[in-house]
């Protein structure tokens, strides 16, 4: 291991000692206190660094290391910000990764008198995670275009406090706008279990899964949970509970593993005892290999609703919808980062990503090559058993600065049509 390998695992080390928890997790939801300690110190790194540090005015930090005046930046980067009780690679490795990377690169060019085509700058985007505020990939979403910054800036949280609000109170929000981007990178930890079983060190991410996230809310008729006779009941909380059961089983209709689905949030109204429930709030997440397998799920899905309200008298509304569509990542950047697995000697395959992640927000804008690294311990995530060993995360960051380092040098054909 190089002493710059051993600096990266020190500093990782550091960094996952904000929002610590007792089970080696991390809990940083979303511009609370933990994101922001996380954020100040990510800055003082940068700053330490030679980066010039600037806020943009959704909370993502950007770190420039400018070598080239006046050309386009290759932009490195990931997500501080955590799931509650998570584990602490989720995004953080990204973003220390792109750090990493950036300085390795910026290093060598000015040992070696090489003046890349591109210059190099790193992201922290804020509120990935979309837990505490919803959307997910809200300040890379905001960066794209995708959603609208006014909007993003009212949404709330369960306690009412908006996101401009909480930003402001960890003093994350600035003016900045960021200069024209020539390509972007990410590296992230794989979150599931197949590039650890089958020994691979390097995944070239080439596509993402389509993702439906949606809120639904079932109504029945609050009334006496001892004295009402069963058939006047119009039981919210039995609507909801069959709606879960078919959100389960309409993946009986595709090929094993073809489509996930889960139910992730859920409040009862109201929630008392003796009480029939008159109205259940959640959240579906349903995901498939190709939009197209999604469609389906979801028609399913609505079939099934159909007959749910009629059978228990109750009303099933949906109440906001954030859609992902599955897409390919660019054939050049994956054919890049693969001979750079290559020539590095590391064991490589193409992976799809089943999770979102900002670079797929990245990837309607703007060239983007995509890495994981495996994920051990069965491949669990959003758990503070979340696992990646020393040895494969140093082994990611020695690629993708590789990768980087290509980027910056114009390599990637398409970096140089770039628009943003
Ligand atoms: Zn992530």
């Amino acid at each position: 291991m190089t002493s710059t390998d051993a600096s990266f695992l020190t500093d990782f080390v550091t960094m996952s000692s904000f929002g610590a928890t007792a089970n080696s997790g991390v809990d940083r939801q979303a511009a609370t206190a933990a994101d922001g300690q996380t954020r100040d110190w990510f800055v003082g790194l940068l700053i330490s660094n030679g980066f010039t540090v600037d806020i943009d005015p959704i909370g993502n930090i950007f770190g420039l290391l400018e070598m080239v005046p006046g050309a386009p930046y290759v932009l490195l980067g990931s997500h501080l910000d955590s799931q509650p009780l998570a584990g602490r690679f989720d995004g953080a490795y990204g973003v220390l990764a792109a750090a990493h990377a950036a300085i390795r690169t910026r290093d060598r060019f000015v040992a070696e008198g090489t003046t890349p085509t591109f210059n190099l700058a790193v992201v922290d985007w804020f509120n990935e995670e979309g837990c505490r505020f919803k959307p997910s990939m809200m300040g890379s979403g905001v960066f794209t275009g995708l959603l609208d910054l006014a909007k993003v800036l009212a949404t709330k949280d369960a306690q009412g406090v908006t996101v401009a609000e909480a930003l402001h109170a960890i003093n994350g929000v600035g003016t900045f706008s960021p200069p024209p981007l020539a390509a972007y990178s990410e590296i992230h930890i794989e979150q599931g279990r197949g590039m650890d079983d089958a020994g691979t060190t390097i995944g070239l991410v080439s596509s993402t899964w389509s993702a439906r996230k949606y809120e639904i809310v079932v109504r029945g008729e609050q009334s006496h949970s001892g004295a009402t006779r069963m058939k006047d009941r119009r039981d919210a909380v039995l609507g909801a509970a069959k709606v879960i059961v078919a959100v389960n089983d309409l993946l009986k209709n595709f090929e094993e593993e073809a489509v996930h689905s889960s139910i992730s949030e859920l409040y009862v109204a109201p929630n008392s005892p003796v009480t029939v429930a008159r109205e259940v709030r959640f959240l579906i997440d349903i995901r498939a290999r190709e939009s197209s397998l999604l469609a389906q799920a979801y028609a399913h899905l609505q079939d099934a609703i159909a007959l749910i309200e009629a059978e228990c008298r109750v009303t099933v509304e949906e109440v906001g919808a954030s859609i992902w569509e599955s897409g390919p990542f660019l054939e050049s950047g994956i054919e890049l980062s693969r001979s750079s697995a290559e020539t590095l000697g590391f064991t490589h395959d193409r992976v799809l990503t089943l999770a979102g992640h900002d670079a797929t927000n990245m990837k309607e804008i703007v060239p983007t090559v995509m890495l994981f690294v495996p994920s051990g311990a069965d491949g669990i995530s959003h758990n503070e058993r979340e696992f990646t060993t020393d040895a494969d995360l140093v082994s990611g960051l020695t690629v993708f600065t590789d990768v980087v380092t290509r980027l910056a040098l114009g390599e990637l054909p398409e970096s140089h049509l770039a628009l943003k």
